[in-house]
């Protein structure tokens, strides 16, 4: 017995499962105060980000969309989407705003080993994909080019990178589940030209755009005062519509645009205003990308089941929580999905057997408990309102930045509307209802009641295809 109240007091005390729970709530509390500290770090990142992106942990990186749609464009074009998840083509027909969009289009899950093989691989698998869609839809299709339009094509990718001008760009890192060092330096556009010319297409490179990027092009297309787009999915990142004045960093270039598009990178925002726990320490260091997008950690869907999961192993490590043997599938990383968390999460009946049946497929953990059944909610509610409640601050942060976090010098409050995209934000209410309160709890209520969140209906598919429209070489404007 004394050994034990030793190894109780001195060695590592084993803590019970409520401990665990309470000990990590606490460190995940993101009262408005802190929030407001954070957003205040994220724009002085910004300001750096703009003068010398060496100097800050948010890149800005200059996108070279300057010019922003209309809601004027027609024409056909293609759009490639590659993200964290999914790979897609499309074949958009813009008709003019009032006339709606049409498109078809193909969805690819990324087969896990291509993420981490040979940038080729890829990018010839893609462009076998395209082919195909091309042979198959063009064929027949009541889609049809405008006399002597070539075809055209927008590139969302994903992934931080330098534009070299809107139709080339290299990667700056490889985020979420991708790694492929062979890719470092590559223009991007030329491997994926590499890559449609082996399948014999011929299609125009137009746009290579981050997928925050689409996401202002499509805001914009239906709505002038949309000035920023935010992705809340497997990552998350923004982009803005910036003064060329304000970028110091360009030194010249651009000087005929007024204003130009800036894809922030905040997924790589880091602070010491931050939130962080222990879990969060270890998730970064066992994970592929070390040190890096620490902000996107805590916020986005490749991590936050992660997230859940490392805190129940601690659960069931120190607690017995499931028993006397840690079970086995809960010790393998990313097993647990932000899906599979927002099911548990959403499911409004009282008796939580939504979290009976997730834990059953997915981790082999049967027949809990009500009480531990409420504990485990009780994890995703913790996880998923910090994610949140950083989400809503980094918002902040380019309202801030815009001046448009308050009344304008004329007394006035600017309507300001900020599209976003990715399926957290789309398929998750609870996590898109913590953000909205957040957000309340951020600004004044006038303020706040100019601020329109908007769900893009496709900022990373359909905004490509209108990027390569505003900047295309076959100039259509109606
Ligand atoms: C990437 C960004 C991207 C975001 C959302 C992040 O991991 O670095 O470029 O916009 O994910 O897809
Ligand atoms: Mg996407």
């Amino acid at each position: 017995r004394l050994r034990t109240k030793f190894e109780g007091k001195v060695a590592s005390r084993r803590r019970d499962a409520m401990e665990i729970l309470k000990g990590f709530e606490e460190r995940c509390r993101t009262p408005a105060d802190k929030l407001k500290k954070v957003a205040e770090d994220l724009v002085a990142m910004m300001h750096r980000g703009l003068e010398d992106e060496d100097s800050s942990c948010v890149k800005m990186l200059v996108s070279y969309v300057n010019c922003l749609p209309t809601g004027d464009e027609v024409g056909l074009f293609y759009a490639l989407d590659l993200g964290g998840t999914n790979f897609r083509v499309m074949q958009v027909l813009l008709q003019g705003r009032n006339s709606g969009i049409k498109q078809k289009q193909r969805s690819y899950k990324v087969p896990s080993e291509l993420k981490v093989g040979k940038l080729h691989e890829l990018f010839d698998y893609m462009a076998e994909r395209v082919a195909a869609f091309i042979r198959e839809e063009e064929e027949g299709s009541d889609f049809h080019f405008l006399p002597g339009q070539k075809r055209e094509l927008g590139f969302t990718f994903s992934f931080p990178v330098h534009n070299k001008e809107i139709n080339s760009g290299t990667l700056v890192r490889w985020t979420k589940s991708y790694d492929m060092e062979d890719a470092m330096c590559k223009d991007v556009v030329e491997e994926l030209k590499k890559a449609l010319e082996k399948q014999g297409l011929e299609i125009n490179v137009t746009a290579l755009v981050n997928d925050t990027v689409g996401t202002v092009a499509e805001g914009r297309y239906y709505d002038k005062d949309c000035v920023a787009g935010v992705i809340l999915g497997t990552g998350t990142n923004a982009a803005y519509v910036e003064h060329v004045k304000q970028i110091q960093k360009l030194r010249g270039s651009l000087q005929n645009s007024e204003h130009v598009v800036i894809n922030m990178e905040w997924g790589n925002f880091q602070s010491l205003n931050l939130p962080f726990t222990e879990y969060d320490l270890k998730l970064d260091c066992q994970s592929l990308h070390p040190h890096e997008q620490i902000l996107e950690k805590m916020i986005s869907g490749e991590y936050l089941g992660e997230i859940v999961r490392r805190v129940l192993l601690k659960m069931a490590e120190e607690d017995s929580f499931f028993g006397e043997i840690v079970p086995p599938k809960l010790k393998q990383p990313y097993i647990l999905g932000t899906d599979v968390l927002s099911a548990m999460h959403d499911d409004p009946s009282s008796d939580h057997n939504m979290v009976d049946q997730k834990l059953s497929d997915v981790l082999e953990i049967h027949d809990l408990p009500l009480e531990k059944r409420i504990i485990i909610v009780k994890l995703c509610d913790i996880v998923t309102k910090r994610g949140a409640r950083l989400s809503a601050a980094a918002m902040l942060g380019i309202l801030k930045k815009l001046g448009r976090d308050r009344r304008g010098t004329d007394g006035k409050v600017e309507r300001t509307v900020i599209a976003i995209d990715g399926s957290l934000y789309g398929k998750y209410e609870l996590f898109r209802k913590y953000l909205k309160d957040a957000l309340g709890e951020l600004l004044d209520n006038e303020v706040f009641q100019m601020v329109s969140l908007q769900q893009a209906t496709d900022g990373s598919g359909i905004g490509a295809a209108i990027v390569a429209a505003t900047h295309s070489i076959n100039s259509l404007r109606s």
